[in-house]
């Protein structure tokens, strides 16, 4: 660590401020044991924090992140799925009663999906493999024609990894089953970096709007940001 002197004073500051601020907390945590109110699964993009968008503290959230905020489809036939291994103890472990997907603007693993960086190459076997999971949005951007306009495309695409993931999410077999106990209810929210606005999915029209009770926004941003 001695050449992360950045991650150390940090550290530092955990242990002289914050750590003992929170004793009493991660005292209970430990004593009783997680009871996250919500899984969040973000992008692992640094600029998109899901516990300071939230202003959560330890033990309120269970978090995955991958590269674009992805969840495959349910493969129990598959090898090695870190995603689906937290969803699955997330849902049938903790019983958490909130699934939120996270995605956000000026997603980069969108961007270079978008611009074909990601297309086959053999140098880059794992991306390659999980950014694949969006070409079926992909190719409906394409069907659409809206690929002309590469900032609107990228937008659309951010949003349609959300969307694509909450699909997904309803093919494991635990996830809808606890849905349909109304024990479980899934959610998409989009994060306006440039404006720190959520937005979110509402899938009975189809679209992404403002969280309820934050005026200050009127709808998506426009590609590009404003
Ligand atoms: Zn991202």
């Amino acid at each position: 660590m001695k050449d992360m002197p950045l991650l150390l004073d940090g550290y530092r500051t955990f242990r002289a401020e914050t750590f003992p601020a929170n004793r009493a907390l991660y005292r209970d945590l430990v004593a009783h044991g997680q009871s996250p109110r919500a899984m969040v699964i973000a992008c692992c993009d640094s600029r998109v924090e899901p516990s300071t968008i939230f202003n959560t503290r330890p033990g309120e959230l269970f978090m995955v992140r991958n590269v674009a905020n992805l969840v495959p489809p349910y493969e129990p036939q598959g090898e090695f799925h870190g995603t689906s291994a937290a969803i699955e103890f997330a849902v049938t472990g903790l019983e958490v009663a909130h699934i939120v997907v996270l995605g956000h603007a000026f997603c980069g693993g969108v961007k270079a999906f978008l611009e074909g960086l990601y297309g086959p190459d053999p140098n880059r076997p794992f991306i390659t493999r999980w950014m694949s999971l969006l070409t079926p949005a992909l190719r409906d951007l394409q069907d659409s024609g809206a690929l002309s306009d590469a900032e609107a495309a990228r937008r659309t695409l951010e949003l349609a990894s959300i969307k694509q993931s909450l699909s997904s999410l309803e093919t494991f077999p635990f996830v809808k089953a606890a849905m349909a106990e109304g024990r479980l209810a899934l959610h998409g929210l989009f994060f306006d970096i440039e404006r720190g606005l959520l937005l979110e999915y509402d899938p009975a029209v189809d679209a992404f709007g403002p969280v309820d009770g934050d005026g200050d926004t009127g709808g998506v941003s426009p590609p590009g940001g404003a």
